[in-house]
């Protein structure tokens, strides 16, 4: 018999929990026997006094035994990859991945998430292409892993179901932000969904839960240490989220933009993080190549069309339709314009996301309806020379307030000086 009031007070109290306690308590939570607001009293109290090591591994293997787990590998005959991201704005690089790696002949596998505060989630700008199915069965997951080459999928009621309701638990009570919650979540859903080498993302800025390259390599440490136990391999690329990445942030948008980038007329940045995340994946695959030949067969498949025809695949496979134009559109577009000449030395990604939420393309709380259809454009990111009147961005609205509300936002987030600022490359560092 758990008793979740004594447990909330002996982590708010600091006491390091053993892992059958914690696991109990989870459990129970997932089984319904613990209600939400004990459980976002817990949650935190970790928040406040975070997680050792020992407690991280108990709180992923409990969310783990949460749901069914699968054997990819087993099931395919075949090295199945995944990559994740741990959140930012603008990040739609699994929607890229996907497909790309597919048409390369690696099967890619992946559970996602929905958007956690002001950074967005796949499943919901998956959701924007109608007629997508997010909840597959686990055959139908395997079933399309082998057949397609690739599947991205939502936390089902059989996968990691713990993590489906922390997840929104902790997306409305300010507990997202913490490295073992997010460690965690992600390593339960990587290791659930059976593939044998991850890719993970982790995002460091201003517009990411980690905002100092310190706190991400602590991050990617503990994910690479969950990863290895399990017999998984794991490698983390450190990338910049101090501005958004690539153009769009917002649901449809960002579809449009994934598109667009696996058609080969992707932004630079983003471009640049979808093939380096690609060749890594590849060189972790069965295919016994190194990063280079697979950057270069990343290349190769944009080039001659067969990524797009692997993002159609996959699209219709999962019920959507894979045509850019059954992809919602906002009734309103705003511009925004510089209000000087000059160069774009700063565009906060919080500043972008967090205007991209009240126009409705996030969530404020938990059964918050997501308007997949609007949100920003961004015509200059940092470094970019600017005339005064120049348009820096559009507004993707659903009415004219909203659309001047989030147009005063969008600006907010730009500064404007004399001189450029110092470059600064997505890719900050490979963690391994
Ligand atoms: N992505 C996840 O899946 N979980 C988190 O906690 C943060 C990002």
């Amino acid at each position: 018999m758990i008793r979740p009031a004594e447990l909330i007070q002996r982590k708010r109290d600091g006491e390091e929990l053993p892992a059958d306690e914690l696991g109990a308590l989870v459990l129970a939570y997932s089984r319904g026997e613990v209600p939400d607001y004990q459980m976002a009293a817990f949650l935190m109290a970790v928040y406040f006094r975070g997680l050792s090591r020992a407690e991280t591994f108990a709180l992923t293997d409990a969310m783990i035994r949460s749901g069914e787990t699968i054997d990819l590998g087993s099931a395919l005959g075949r090295k199945v990859v995944d990559k994740h991201s741990t959140g930012g704005v603008g990040d739609k690089t699994s929607l890229s991945v996907g497909p790309i790696v597919a048409a390369c002949g690696v099967p890619l596998g992946k559970m996602s998430g929905r958007g956690l505060g002001h950074t967005g989630g796949t499943l919901d700008k998956l959701e924007s292409i109608p007629g997508y199915r997010t909840e597959l069965s686990l055959d139908e997951y395997v079933a399309q892993v082998r057949e397609v080459g690739v599947a991205i999928i939502g936390q089902t009621g059989d996968l990691v179901p713990a993590d489906k309701l922390l997840y929104g638990l902790r997306d409305v009570t300010a507990t997202v932000d913490q490295q073992s919650l997010i460690a965690a979540s992600i390593m339960s859903k990587k290791l659930a969904a059976g593939a044998q080498a991850i890719v993970l993302d982790v995002k460091v800025g201003d517009g990411a839960f980690m905002k100092t390259l310190e706190d991400a390599r602590q991050l990617a440490e503990t994910m690479i240490a969950l990863g290895r136990d399990a017999g998984r391999e794991v490698v983390c690329l450190l990338t910049d989220m101090d501005q958004p990445l690539g153009a769009a942030v917002g649901n449809a948008l960002e579809v449009r933009e994934a598109l667009a980038t696996v058609r080969g007329r992707g932004p630079a940045d983003f471009t640049e993080l979808v093939l380096d995340a690609c060749a890594k994946l590849l060189a972790l695959s069965d295919l016994g190549i190194d990063e280079a030949e697979g950057r270069r067969r990343a290349e190769a498949v944009v080039a001659d069309g067969t990524a797009e025809t692997a993002w159609r695949r996959w699209i219709e496979a999962q019920g959507g339709t894979a045509d850019e134009s059954a992809l919602p559109r906002a009734p309103l577009v705003r511009e925004v314009t510089a209000p000087a000449t000059g160069y774009v030395t700063s565009l906060s990604a919080i500043g972008v996301g967090l205007a991209a939420v009240h126009l409705g393309a996030g969530r404020r709380t938990k059964d918050d309806e997501i308007d997949h259809a609007v949100g920003v454009v961004l015509h200059a990111k940092r470094g970019a020379a600017v005339e005064e009147g120049e348009r820096l961005a559009e507004i993707h609205a659903r009415s004219d307030a909203e659309a001047a509300a989030g147009a005063a936002e969008v600006l907010r987030a730009y500064e404007l000086g004399a001189e450029p600022p110092a470059e600064r490359p997505v890719l900050l560092e490979v963690v391994r």
